[in-house]
């Protein structure tokens, strides 16, 4: 039997989760599900943003389906208590080092890119980001200078096997596409990013099929907008992938369309939409669950070996918003829940 762990989180993340299960049902109908707290929820009902239970179900989980975390209300509270620390959480705790963020332009949606229709309709590309190293868990501090000045530092570090696997996923995932895999470092000026280069470079002789090159990371955030076309696969580490992530999804379009999956080396993964909870919207049935249901796919593919039910999804999807079907967010006035009968009915079509 396989289990699927139901985060849904904060805000719209309970109304978009609703809408990528029932896709699901139609898709996968033996899946079965167990729902966890998580987020500002969590810390409501049990003082916590991670709750034990939650943590262990998502251990036992065969995938995990992430809404989203984050409520204005917690603001005030200290870090290790605010919603967003349920999602880093659970990334270190199931070690999910590999975050793939498909960024592709839905035929029908130019206008909703920040680039020209005729630039903006070639974007279709994987960032694999390094997603539980760099400078994000290397030491921190704050202090003070021999002078007496505030300071602050943290650590960008990399070791051989933390690059070695990150690249492996680059270069199968390139191997899924059109072979072409982009390192991006900034090699001419840090350490961490000349080790990255030399190990990327040794990983790529066990994929001789697949066309290695590396780039500069600021040079390729200025290709990224200036081409987007030009790139397959691109592979790149913690900061430097948050970075171009956000840069590629306003190229593609709306934040409401976009997936995400976060991977181990077991293939557990947790899937998630790559917009936050978006309180501004939050149960109103505004939202549009795209985002989601696109992740549902991913876990179809990535974690629950079914692409056929994720192709569905995605060609569903796909000819849904071709059909010239719009939430809010991509300029229309569909509801969470039509949008989402949308897909449901293309699907039965399709079928
Ligand atoms: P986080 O810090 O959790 O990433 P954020 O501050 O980046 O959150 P989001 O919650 O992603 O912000 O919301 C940013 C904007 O995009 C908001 O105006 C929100 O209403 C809108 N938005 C986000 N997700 C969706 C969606 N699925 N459908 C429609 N609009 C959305
Ligand atoms: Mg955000």
């Amino acid at each position: 039997m396989t289990m699927i762990a139901l985060l849904a989180g904060d805000g719209i993340g309970p109304e978009v989760v609703a809408a990528a299960r029932r896709v699901l049902d139609v898709v996968a109908p033996d899946l079965t599900y167990e729902e966890g707290l998580v987020g500002g929820a969590a810390y409501r009902a049990q003082g916590h943003p991670l709750p034990p239970e939650t943590l262990d179900l998502a251990h036992r989980a065969d995938a995990i389906l992430f809404g989203a975390v984050g409520d204005p209300a917690f603001d005030a509270l200290e870090r290790a208590m605010r919603p967003e620390q349920a999602i880093l959480g659970l990334r270190k705790s199931l070690k999910l080092f590999a975050n793939l963020r498909p960024a592709r332009l839905f035929q029908g949606l130019e206008d909703a890119s920040a680039l020209k229709p005729e630039i903006a309709r070639r974007i279709d590309l994987v960032i694999v980001r390094e997603l539980v190293g760099d400078v994000y868990f290397g030491d921190k501090g704050r202090g003070f200078t021999s002078t007496g000045l505030r300071e602050g530092h943290d650590l960008m570090r990399y070791d051989e096997v933390e690059v070695a696997r990150i690249a492996r996923v680059g270069f199968e995932t390139a191997r899924t596409r059109q072979r072409r895999l982009l390192s991006v470092d900034k090699a001419n000026v840090l350490e961490t990013s000349q080790l990255w280069r030399d190990v990327v470079n040794e990983v790529a002789r066990d994929y001789p099929d697949v066309a290695l090159s590396h780039m500069y990371v600021d040079n390729a955030a200025m290709q990224l907008v200036r081409d987007p076309g030009q790139f397959d696969t691109i592979v790149t580490g913690n900061l430097f992938g948050d970075i171009l992530s956000d840069q590629a999804s306003m190229c593609a379009g709306s934040i409401g369309m976009l997936p995400s999956a976060a991977l181990n080396h077991e293939s557990k993964g947790l899937y998630e939409p790559i917009h936050g909870s978006a309180p501004d919207i939050a149960g109103q049935g505004k939202a549009n669950p795209c985002a989601t249901i696109l992740s549902a796919a991913m876990m179809l593919r990535h974690s629950l070996d079914r692409p056929d039910a994720a192709d569905r999804i995605e060609a569903a999807v796909a000819a849904t918003i071709a059909g010239g079907a719009r939430t809010a967010d991509l300029g229309g006035n569909l509801s969470t829940d039509a949008m989402t009968q949308g897909v449901l009915a293309t699907l039965e079509t399709a079928a």
